[in-house]
């Protein structure tokens, strides 16, 4: 099935931009990013959730399609025929983690483990299913405070991709996460962090974390909770945009 004609179907596609480029190119000619969500963020902070800003800071990716997916759609956003297409799958998750099911997981896993699918975990998705499947880990934080914490994220590996363009800045607001945070050592620490709390005191925890799981690639970011707007911020966009392009599988030749 031709790229337009799985769109016209729908395919579990709720939006699809093509960023720059015709829709009409040829099926292949541009990588897919899938930005999911599960539709629980406050509408005053995001009115096209979570998904729709991530999505709309990744334009300027040149050569991308970007796709928003969410968890009310047919196959839960993220049918087996999208996820085949699907270079980079970004997700964000928090009530809704259970409500994924099996094979959803298992479909993730396998394109990740066995294919390559680069997958991004954001904020609360530390205990989304796939995220928790690909790590091994129980994934938990040491603590989760949401008291008016504010954030320096540090660029610890300037040199790495997803630091490119990104220069240390501040969250005045953020959910803190305390270390230790249960997952493997990282390959990469990209980007770290230091909370100062309400009382000035201050608190460590790390902030963009890479892994290569079999042949895919996975990043966790820190930051994202839903009632900060974290993700209309232009470093936070950097990021992800840079991390999309490190997380995708080399193209074919
Ligand atoms: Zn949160």
């Amino acid at each position: 099935m031709s790229r337009r004609a799985a769109l016209k179907t729908g395919a579990g596609v709720a939006a699809t931009m093509a960023l720059g480029l015709p829709l009409a190119a040829a099926p292949g000619s541009q990588r897919v990013v899938v930005v999911w969500s599960e539709r629980t963020a406050p509408k005053d902070v995001y009115p096209n959730d979570i998904n729709g800003a991530i999505a709309e800071g990744l334009k300027g990716l040149a050569g991308w399609e970007v796709v928003t997916a969410n968890i009310d759609q047919p196959d839960q956003g993220a049918s087996a025929e999208l996820l085949k297409r699907t270079d980079v799958l970004i997700w964000w998750g928090h009530k809704r983690h259970q409500e994924v099911k099996d094979e959803l997981v298992e479909r993730i896993v396998r394109r990740v483990k066995e294919e390559g699918m680069g997958f991004i975990a954001l904020h609360s998705s530390h205990f989304a299913r796939p995220y928790r499947r690909l790590m091994g880990t129980r994934c938990s934080w040491g603590e989760y405070v949401a008291d008016g914490t504010s954030a320096k994220v540090i660029v610890k590996a300037p040199q790495h991709p997803i630091a490119k363009g990104v220069k240390d800045f501040e969250l005045p607001k953020i959910e803190r996460y305390g270390e230790p945070f249960a997952v493997p050592e990282p390959e990469t620490l990209v980007l770290d962090g230091v909370y100062t709390k309400p009382d000035g005191g201050t608190a460590p925890g790390r902030m963009g974390l890479c892994w290569t799981i079999g042949k895919g690639r996975v990043f966790y970011f820190t930051p994202g909770h839903e009632t900060y707007d974290d993700f209309f911020r232009a470093p936070v966009c950097q990021i992800l945009r840079n991390a999309v392009e490190w997380a995708a599988p080399s193209k074919q030749a």
